[in-house]
């Protein structure tokens, strides 16, 4: 991918780093990225947490050795990396000490791995830290909870940081089965001719969890299934297999045909989408008893496009499904039935990607069945399945992020315009009450959802 700024940044400061994000996620990824030779400048941890440097480095260990044993090696290079700052974000002091850790950096990247109530303190603040001016900033969703506070959120970004500073996390962007979408549309000259109106019946996207809320009711209640996957990850799955073909010849033209792609989805109206809660969820802590938050959503979305016009894209995501598991699947017409007159098979042609847990590349057909008969069966053809992460090269999404985010590459964030088109997309169904279907756990969701898909013959459900 081409780098949008050619800076490379020379200190990394780590907000919410006694956080869980940072738990989970980030150490881990900073690791990976000096074992890899991609980082060698002071990390400099801003919590409240009241650590020692040594504390902090205690943190850091206890982060990346949770999943089990580590080189030990580029461990001592990282702890001879991190540094410490204590204190308040709402205190300006703090940032006087940050200033301060930073020394003569120039062009630090500000990661805040923290609630998005505290974007507008820290960000402010950090206008009088020196070395903003080149500075820039990762930013973590939800980018607003609608249209309206994404843009307040944005102005207040700009009010300091112009928008090629600014890098916005939707990790979905980083996982490499997600890239592999874009790959395999644009690598291979078969699928282009087949990838419109003309040959493709509907395309049906399912991210379905077989877990619950696990504990984060209370997060749960303020964002719903919508805002938590669909408005992000899903719409961003949507503008990868919508988008016509970017351009190699800029920087920005995958985020571009990202946009375009986003603003010709037509805004959701009710009628397109059911909306479910599993039984249970009103149980949970921190949610409250009559809540009609969804749990589980499916949609139908019209892409008003030369190319797409007439073929929906029905997106389902859901909590406490039947299994964990994301998966895509892009069904062609069938072949006129001339040569044989058996009834259309349930599934003829089709692409199908598997992003997780395992990743997969199919394509469905038909072949004759062994016999007598002139009969035919459906079956699969180069199935490409890995792990979705592991020992096999594969990066995790933060270990590519971080690392692009420290060269000044922006492609696989999200940028603000691509942000404001998928809030548009969601925005008319999020305010208001609608109808809510309970749910059993373990189940697909509820059967409602099935009269959205009727006119197609019902989901591809993964197996
Ligand atoms: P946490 O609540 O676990 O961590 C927040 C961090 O910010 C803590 O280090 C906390 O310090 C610090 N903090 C908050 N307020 C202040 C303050 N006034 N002064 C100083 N420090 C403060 O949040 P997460 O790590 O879970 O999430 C961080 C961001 O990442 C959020 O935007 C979230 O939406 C996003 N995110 C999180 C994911 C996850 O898996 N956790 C996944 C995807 C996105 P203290 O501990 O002292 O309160």
């Amino acid at each position: 991918m081409a780098n949008t700024m050619s800076s490379v940044s020379d200190a990394l400061v780590l907000f919410g780093a006694s956080g869980d994000l940072a738990f989970k996620k980030i150490f881990p990824a900073l690791l990976s990225l000096v074992r890899r030779g991609r980082l060698n400048v002071p990390v400099i941890g801003v919590a409240r947490a009241g650590f020692t440097r040594e504390q902090f480095i205690e943190r850091a260990r206890a982060s990346v050795t949770a999943s089990g044993p580590i080189d030990e090696a580029a461990f001592a290079q990282l702890a001879g990396l991190l540094r410490y700052v204590d204190g308040n974000y709402n205190d300006p002091a703090t940032f006087q000490q940050l200033g301060a850790a930073l020394g003569d950096s120039r062009r630090p990247t500000y990661y805040l791995a923290i609630p998005p109530s505290m974007f507008p303190p820290v960000v402010v603040h950090l206008r009088d830290v020196a070395g903003t001016a080149e500075g820039r900033v990762i930013i973590e969703k939800p980018f607003g909870r609608d249209l309206a506070s994404a843009r307040a959120l944005n102005e207040t970004l700009h009010d300091v940081f112009p928008e090629k500073s600014i890098f916005r996390i939707d990790h979905y962007l980083g996982k490499e089965a997600v890239q592999n979408i874009l790959y395999f549309r644009f690598a291979n000259a078969f699928l282009e001719p087949l990838w419109n109106r003309d040959h493709v019946e509907n395309v049906q996207i399912t991210l379905a969890e077989d877990f619950g809320v696990k504990g984060r009711g209370k997060f749960y209640e303020e964002t719903g299934v919508i805002r938590d996957v669909i408005q992000n990850h899903l719409l961003q799955v949507v503008s990868y297999l919508a988008m016509e073909a970017p351009a190699n010849t800029y920087p920005e033209a995958i985020r571009d045909e990202q946009a375009k792609v986003l603003r010709t989805v037509r805004p959701l109206s009710v009628d397109k989408m059911v909306r479910g809660q599993v039984r249970g969820y009103r149980d949970e802590p921190g949610v409250a008893p009559d809540s009609y938050m969804a749990t589980y959503a499916a949609l139908r979305l019209d892409i008003d496009s030369w190319r797409w016009h007439g073929v929906p894209f029905y997106v389902r995501a859901g909590k406490s499904l039947k299994m964990t598991c994301t998966e895509v699947t892009v069904e062609l017409k069938h072949a006129p039935p001339v040569v044989f007159t058996e009834p259309p098979p349930d599934r003829g042609n089709y692409v199908r990607f598997r992003l997780s847990p395992k990743v997969a590349i199919a394509i469905g057909a038909r072949a004759i069945t062994p016999g007598d008969a002139m009969k035919g069966e459906s079956l699969e053809l180069s199935v490409v399945e890995q792990p979705a992460q592991g020992n096999n090269g594969r990066l995790e999404a933060y270990d590519r992020l971080l690392g692009d985010a420290m060269v000044g590459d922006a492609t696989l964030f999200a940028r603000q315009d691509v942000v404001e088109a998928a809030w548009a997309v969601v925005d008319p169904v999020i305010h208001g009450p609608s109808a809510l279907y309970e749910y059993e756990p373990g189940s697909w969701g509820p059967a409602e959802a099935d009269r959205l898909v009727a006119p197609i013959g019902g989901w591809n459900t993964p197996e």
